[in-house]
């Protein structure tokens, strides 16, 4: 069982369209997909449409913007029916919340010298929705930053300019929105915050607590000893196992579609349950 359950595309802040991403699934020969772009459900209709030609799984997905804590996190939602009202609502109410961060964070941006921040933002995104990747791509075509990893080490995090914070949804309503839809909704890439292993444990405790139902075990960047941890984790707080590249097509991304690790128990695996 081929899966790759977490890709984006220029719906959010991946460079490809629906069709490209579910095509490079397509010939990776992934039997089961899922687009889960920052946010948005918008652009599962044309992957839908690509995925039917090709004769590919489709999971309908998204990854939310959540706080648990007062810290920034993200949740995947699988299986969702993507006309659900409380699920739109909730996604277009952190629409808005990217909107304003973004005027934010041009604001914060032009306080330490770099002007018409939004503007030239807005021509890296093909869509309305603006993400501090589309943020960090302006930076680095001004010449601000030699690359991602550069720019989210000078800026838009905590206290360094454009560093602005969003008061997401706590987790608990995250999964309220995600469950009125018919999905499943996981923690994405829990060893991707700044946590320590007894924090995670922690919030994975929290998750199983407001009926969350897994995590993410395997990305297309986790290590051998993140996979065995998760694993052990997911059997401790019973909860699901997902696994996706968190593909985006950036030019220097490593990471491919459809080229993951087996998840260690395939009996706890999502899709055994949408
Ligand atoms: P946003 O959801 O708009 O806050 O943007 C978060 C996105 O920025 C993540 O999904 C990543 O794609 C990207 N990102 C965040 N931190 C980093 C980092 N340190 N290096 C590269 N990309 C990052
Ligand atoms: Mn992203
Ligand atoms: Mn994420
Ligand atoms: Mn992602």
């Amino acid at each position: 069982m081929k899966a790759d359950l977490h890709n984006h595309s220029y719906y959010s802040d991946g460079v490809l369209s629906p069709s490209e991403v579910v095509r490079l699934a397509s010939e990776a020969e992934c039997d089961l997909f899922s687009l889960t772009d920052h946010d948005t459900t918008d652009g599962i209709a044309e992957a839908q449409l690509e995925a039917d030609k090709l004769n590919l799984n489709l999971v309908n997905g998204v990854e939310i913007s959540a706080l648990w804590r007062n810290m920034a996190i993200h949740i995947l939602g699988l299986g969702i029916d993507v006309n659900n009202e409380i699920l739109q609502t909730g996604l277009e109410h952190n629409q808005k919340l990217r909107k304003e961060r973004a005027e934010k964070i041009a604001l914060d941006l032009w306080r330490s010298g770099i002007k018409d921040a939004l503007e030239k933002t807005q021509s890296f995104s093909k869509t309305e929705m603006l993400t501090r990747t589309h943020f960090a791509q302006m930076l680095i075509s001004e010449g601000y930053c030699k690359d991602m990893k550069a720019v989210f080490r000078r800026y838009l995090t905590g206290k360094k300019p454009g560093g602005v914070r969003v008061e997401w949804e706590d987790f608990d309503e995250i999964v309220h929105w995600i469950h009125s839809a018919g999905g499943k909704a996981l923690i994405a890439h829990p060893f991707r915050y700044r946590m320590t292993h007894t924090k995670i444990k922690a919030m994975l405790n929290d998750f199983k607590c407001v009926l969350g139902d897994g995590i993410e075990i395997v990305t297309g960047t986790s290590s051998d000893e993140e996979i065995q941890l998760g694993n052990q984790w997911a059997g401790k707080y019973n909860l699901l196992a997902t696994c996706g590249s968190d593909f985006h097509g950036w030019p220097n991304q490593r990471v491919r579609i459809g080229n993951l690790r087996d998840l260690p128990d395939p009996e706890k695996a999502v899709w055994r349950y949408l």
